[in-house]
Formats: structure tokens, C-alpha cells, sequence
């Protein structure tokens, strides 16, 4: 069995996966793409000491970085089911889509979020060309131009404050009839003089003229009537889905299915540590999910220490 075993190949389960095997101890990493989000990724500008990258260079960083230990990586493989051990000090058992069952005296799960999609036209020809879904990784990207923030929530809001602090003008788009954001959030976005809200409102479509995006179109839906709106970039914030739904019933997970962990990134289940975007941990951030891997495994470390007789 393994001493640790990671699932989730990105910058938590990588950083994870580090820690883990410098500490001597038998590793493997199970993911489904290795490298997770940041293959989606343009530029990054925000990882401390690396002043610009793209994401699959840093990618393929994470991967190289990892293969210089001696660790198992399992790629393409998607864990399906986690049984918890019997008792305390047990095997933990992964088992993966294709059948097979790894066993492991500590498990950390590491397996991110996607961003809900609007899945309007335009959305996908667009990414990373105007379309984006990440206010801090890419609002500086837009210093000075019009956007719009898709999403009337809390993390449509943030990202409209945080955006008319930096753009020239920003338009808040929510299809319900009233902002769903904290009521404090909600004055301090009504009191900025450069953001437009629009409520009851359904986009269609994302504009542009075969390079970048050059507007937004969408249907009022108390007349029914369409409108454009002129703009360089499109802020999506209507969701953050965890890729947790495979552990339902087994780790503790939030209403919106995060993997709830403490401050040693502990989950429910004795042994069974997680990190990153998979998690209640705040801020979805690359620097952010690499330090919480970094945690787990020093925590899973901790687990084997107390829990195992060499
Ligand atoms: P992820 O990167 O999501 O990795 C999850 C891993 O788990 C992947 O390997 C995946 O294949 C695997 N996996 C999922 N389910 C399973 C399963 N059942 N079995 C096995 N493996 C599984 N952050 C920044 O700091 N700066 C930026 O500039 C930036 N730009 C971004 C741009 C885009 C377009 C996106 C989408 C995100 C951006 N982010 C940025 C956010 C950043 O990418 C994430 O916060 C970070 O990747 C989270 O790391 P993670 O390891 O927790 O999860």
C-alpha cells in the first residue's frame, strides 16, 4: 500500500505530492489530467517569483518537478469511490473508474473546481480572449476598459467592486430580479459611480470580431427586448463546482459540496487530508491551493507518525 496517496494532479496535489515523497515515504498520485486548471490557463502573473508564465509551461513544471522523486503518477485515471478504513490507522481504499482498488495508509484529496459556464454563444470561441472567469488572475489584463461581470452573487459583486477599482467601466448582469450579494456588498457596488446593474436580464451571446471579445448581447426579460453593450471583456461569477461529487456520503461536504478541513487540512475521515480548490479553503488561487498541498501532506505525514508502527 501506499503511505500517501494524492488524487488531483493539479498545483495542490502536485505541491502534495512533493512534500509527501521528500519526506521518504511511499507515494502515488492518481489524477485525471495532470496539471488540472492551469492547462486552461494564459498568462499567470501572481505565483510570488514568477513574474510571468503560461499555464501548461507551469504545468509542465509541476510535472517535472514531481518526476524528479520517486513518485507513482497515475494519469488519466479517475478516482470513482473512497472507503474509509475500518479502524483508526487502517488502509484508506481509492477506487478508480477503470476498477482498480489502490489501498493507502493516508489519502489526500486534491481534486479542484470547475467554473459554471454560461454556455451561450460565443462563450468558448472566446476564452481567454476577453471571456475569463478569474478577477485576480486576469483584471489587470483590462486596466482602463469596459467589461461586464456575469453573476449577481457574492462572487459577481466582489468581482464587480474589485473591477471598477481597475477598469473604465463595469456592467453587472443577474438574471434574477434582485442581487443574491451580502447587503454590504450591494451598497458598496451601488455607490460606485462607474458600474452599471442590470437585473432580470439574460445573456445570449458573447460578441466579438474573430479575435477578442467586442460585447455582450442579452434579452431583457420584463420586455423581452435585446440589447448589445459594447465592452473588451466578459467576467463569468456564477459558480465554482467543486469535483467532490464523487465523495458524497463519505468526507463532510458543504451544501455546495466543498470538502470541509481544518486548519491541518484534516477532512471527516481519520487519514484523509484535502486541499485546494476542492475545499472550503478560501481564495481559489494557484499559490493558495499549492500551500494548502503543501499542509495536507505535512499533515498526512503527522497522521502516519502517530498512527503507524514502522
Ligand atoms: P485543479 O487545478 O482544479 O486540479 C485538480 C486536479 O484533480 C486535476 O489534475 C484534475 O484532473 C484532477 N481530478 C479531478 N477530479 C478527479 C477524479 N475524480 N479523479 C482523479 N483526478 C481528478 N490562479 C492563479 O493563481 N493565477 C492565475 O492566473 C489563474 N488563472 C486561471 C485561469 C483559468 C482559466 C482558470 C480556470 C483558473 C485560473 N486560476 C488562476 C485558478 C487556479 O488555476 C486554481 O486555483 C488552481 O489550479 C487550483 O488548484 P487545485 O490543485 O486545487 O485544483
Amino acid at each position: 500500500p501506499f503511505d500517501v496517496l494524492v488524487v488531483g494532479g493539479g498545483p495542490a496535489g502536485a505541491t502534495a505530492a512533493i512534500y509527501a515523497a521528500r519526506k521518504g515515504i511511499r507515494t502515488g498520485v492518481v489524477s485525471e489530467r495532470f496539471g488540472g486548471q492551469v492547462l486552461d490557463t494564459m498568462g499567470i502573473e501572481n505565483f510570488a517569483s514568477v513574474p510571468y508564465t503560461e499555464g501548461p509551461k507551469f504545468a509542465a513544471e509541476l510535472e517535472n518537478h514531481v518526476r524528479q522523486y520517486d513518485v507513482d503518477i497515475m494519469n488519466v485515471q479517475n478516482a470513482a469511490k473512497l472507503t474509509p478504513a475500518e479502524v483508526e490507522g487502517g488502509l484508506v481504499e481509492v477506487e478508480l473508474a477503470s476498477g482498480a482498488r489502490l489501498l493507502s495508509k493516508s489519502v489526500i484529496l486534491s481534486t479542484g473546481a470547475r467554473w459554471r459556464a454560461m454556455n451561450v454563444p460565443g462563450e468558448n470561441e472566446y476564452r481567454n480572449k476577453g471571456v475569463t472567469y478569474c478577477p485576480h488572475c486576469d483584471g489587470p489584463l483590462f486596466k482602463g476598459k469596459r467589461v461586464a461581470v456575469i453573476g449577481g452573487g457574492n462572487s459577481g459583486v466582489e468581482a464587480a467592486i474589485d473591477l471598477a477599482g481597475i477598469v473604465a467601466h463595469v456592467t453587472l448582469v443577474e438574471f434574477d430580479s434582485q442581487l443574491r450579494a451580502d447587503d454590504v456588498l450591494q451598497r458598496k457596488l451601488r455607490s460606485l459611480p462607474n458600474v452599471d446593474i442590470l437585473l432580470s436580464t439574460l445573456s445570449t451571446e458573447v460578441l466579438g470580431d474573430g479575435a477578442k471579445v467586442t460585447g455582450l448581447a442579452y434579452t431583457d426579460r420584463t420586455t423581452d427586448a435585446s440589447h448589445t453593450v459594447d465592452l473588451d471583456g466578459v467576467f463569468v461569477q456564477i459558480g465554482l463546482l467543486p469535483n467532490t461529487e464523487w465523495l458524497s456520503g463519505t468526507v463532510d461536504l458543504t451544501p455546495r459540496g466543498e470538502i470541509v478541513v481544518d486548519d491541518h487540512g484534516r477532512t471527516s475521515v481519520p487519514g484523509v487530508f484535502a486541499a485546494g480548490d476542492c475545499t472550503t479553503a478560501p481564495y481559489k488561487q494557484i499559490i493558495v491551493a499549492a500551500g494548502a498541498g503543501a499542509t495536507a501532506a505535512l499533515g498526512a505525514f503527522d497522521h502516519l507518525i502517530r498512527t503507524s508502527v514502522p
